[in-house]
């Protein structure tokens, strides 16, 4: 059982994980579903692919589809290792989710069933989401920084709320409905999360890159591009 984090403990927590190419797109502090379900307690953090790939994600997750109003995650990261926080509180990124799944995650079980055809559980209420930039095609790749970027994240929220790896858990873990979301080796990436718990935050193997390569985009740069993807979204 655990109280959300506040957009501050959030930012703290991950640029303490070593995560530093952040963007705070404007808004996300107060971007949320929390007038439409409950959010909290919260007990596990989930991973997704985007399903696609390219610069117009990050305003589509923050503001949503015609079909999904946004926010579509908490966090969006791209395959450069950027990682844009999209939102805060309840979000439309795991939808509903089975209940074997959900109770691993709760429980921390190293064992992480293959889930239930029945969803009791409303996902949205219980869960971070991180969105990555992946095609989710069968041979994309997860660059090394996504990737381990990804891995500190997760670890941030671990570390913040005292879970184990084992809170960390994939969309197609979590329903029928995203058998492949994301295509990546979960155990591993659990293995992963746990190896980063052992050492302090600050904790930076060689074989873990995070550099960023590009300066962050101005808010007035995003602000357009948001405005942009809001015409589109309407
Ligand atoms: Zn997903």
């Amino acid at each position: 059982m655990a109280v959300p984090m506040t957009p501050d403990q959030w930012l703290k927590a991950l640029r303490a994980e070593g995560v530093t190419d952040i963007v705070e797109m404007p808004g996300w502090r107060s971007n949320n579903r929390n007038h439409k379900g409950a959010w909290g307690s919260v007990h596990a953090a989930m991973i997704h692919h985007t399903g696609g790939e390219g610069a117009a994600l990050p305003g589509i997750v923050f503001n949503g589809r015609d079909d999904l109003p946004g926010p579509l995650c908490h966090d969006y990261l791209t395959r450069t290792g950027r990682l844009y926080l999209v939102g805060n509180g309840r979000a439309n990124h795991a939808g509903t989710v089975a209940k074997n799944a959900y109770d691993a995650v709760l429980n921390e079980r190293s064992a992480h069933p293959a889930p239930d055809a029945a969803e009791p559980i409303d996902g949205n209420a219980v869960s971070y989401g991180l969105e990555c930039e992946n095609t989710g095609a069968v041979g994309r790749d997860w660059p090394a920084v996504q990737y381990y970027t990804a891995v500190r994240v997760q670890a941030a929220r671990c570390r913040f709320h005292g879970w184990t790896a084992d809170s960390v858990w994939a969309h197609k873990e979590a329903t029928r409905r995203k058998p492949v979301d994301p295509r990546i080796d979960m155990a591993k990436f659990r293995r992963d999360v746990a190896e980063r718990l052992k050492h302090p935050a600050s904790w930076s193997p060689p074989t873990t890159p995070t550099t960023p390569t590009k300066p962050a985009p101005t808010l007035a740069s995003l602000d357009a591009r948001v405005t942009a993807l809001e015409k589109k979204v309407k």
